[in-house]
């Protein structure tokens, strides 16, 4: 008997977690495996933020914070949000979560009512769609390519929108495919969505520190919209702080009491000693700090290294992404390719080939809405790197 509910059966696991649930698994069987799965900076914390945490401990910041997070981390935040992006934003109007993933489903589930569509360009980060789902509302998806660098036109957009759309999602610089919207492209974006006053923007920001041509820009900069945007950052990425789960947002008063609300039944708020620590973090420029310097040129580097050494292999299309930390190639050519009785059909069918007879595991761009591609995370180290692609082109070359 199935007793689960409808909306928890409905659900899709997470398959960039799943696929380092499976290599960690093949690995613990004996298997040499590389994962180039999970989307996570193979850095250390800087070692100031993790000194604030140990002092936080020995100072007892052991009870519950408020909801919102502590006023002086809400407070570094709205610093951080007008340094960094030149947005104006007061502490009541950032609620600090546990993790950008928590931000998310919360803005979600305060924005979207049941039926109500929410318009997404593919790809997208695999956990939007499956959220969406959960709010029960209806994920519409604009379609991208490689041959445009995987960014929708203001024109697409606008031809999507219908009296029953209330939310436009996307992550810039974004993941899987690493695209940067630049100023005039989100200005146009903008200009699109303030001839449509019922439309919402979620803004997931939390690859701005990893970019490498250009500059990070907020749509929630445009006056016309602003109170419209939601931000979504966090510190996993640009602090390497994954595991620490913290994340935030920052809207208009009534969607940041309305999160505040949603949280205080559900988790109560993010961790005391996560949260102390994170006001370090928040008040470090990152234009300044040598740590995030040294990981966004060491990303840089690999991304180069891995593009030249991906672009050896024939049929193997890339472009080259301007931020985040993965590559997102179309392998459609290899389709109707076989080796023994294995006849190779789908992106994700070349992601198990390549995770059982090469073990690289990889993320099939079926969970981010684009399945003739496949996502490789570059945040793992250039011998890896190296060695996977000497083991996925070996692979490749074997089928016919
Ligand atoms: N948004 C995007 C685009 C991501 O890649 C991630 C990484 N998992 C998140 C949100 C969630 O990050 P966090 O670890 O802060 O929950
Ligand atoms: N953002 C990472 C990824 O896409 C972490 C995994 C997750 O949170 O789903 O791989």
């Amino acid at each position: 008997m199935n007793y689960l509910s409808d909306r928890i059966n409905l659900l899709a696991e997470s398959e960039t977690l799943a696929m380092t649930r499976r290599s960690r698994e093949l690995r613990a069987q004996g298997f040499d495996v590389i994962n180039l799965s999970i989307g996570e900076p193979d850095f250390d914390t800087p070692d100031l933020v993790k000194d604030a945490a140990k002092e936080a401990i020995d100072q007892n910041y052991s009870h519950y914070t408020p909801v919102p997070g502590y006023p002086e981390l809400r407070q570094a935040i709205a610093l951080k949000l007008k340094r960094d992006n030149g947005l104006d934003y007061t502490a009541e109007q950032i609620v600090v979560s546990t993790g950008a993933k928590q931000s998310l489903a919360n803005a979600i589930l305060c924005l979207v009512n049941p039926g109500e569509e929410v318009l997404i360009p593919a790809p997208y980060w695999v956990s939007y769609k499956e959220m969406i789902k959960l709010a029960g509302a209806k994920g519409i998806f604009i379609e991208s390519s490689i041959q445009t660098d995987f960014k929708v036109t203001p024109e697409q957009v606008e031809e999507a929108i219908t009296p029953a759309t209330k939310l436009f999602m996307f992550s810039s610089p974004c993941n899987p495919s690493g695209t940067v919207y630049t100023y005039d492209e989100l200005k146009a974006f903008a200009a699109v969505f303030a001839r449509h006053p019922q439309v919402f923007v979620i803004s997931d920001e939390i690859y701005e520190n990893i970019i490498f041509t250009g500059k990070h820009h907020s749509i929630a900069s445009f006056a016309e919209i602003h109170d419209r945007v939601i931000v979504i950052n966090g510190l996993s990425k640009g602090f390497a702080m994954t595991g620490w789960r913290l994340g935030y947002m920052a809207a208009n008063k009534d969607i940041s009491k309305a999160c505040d609300k949603l949280q205080g039944q559900i988790t109560s708020g993010a961790c005391s000693i996560t949260q102390r620590a994170a006001i370090v973090a928040m008040n470090t420029d990152p234009a300044e700090s040598q740590d995030i310097k040294q990981m966004v040129d060491a990303f840089k580097y690999r991304r180069d290294m891995a593009i030249s050494l991906l672009r050896e292999i024939p049929g193997l299309k890339l472009n080259v992404p301007e931020g985040a930390f993965y590559l997102f190639p179309e392998v459609t050519s290899f389709y109707g390719k076989s080796t023994g009785d294995r006849v190779i059909l789908s992106g994700s069918e070349l992601c198990d080939y390549l995770l059982d007879t090469a073990f690289v595991a990889m993320v099939p761009g079926a969970a981010f809405g684009s399945p003739d591609c496949i996502r490789i995370s570059y945040a793992t180290s250039e011998d890896n790197l190296r060695e996977a692609i000497k083991r996925i082109s070996l692979a490749l070359n074997n089928l016919k």
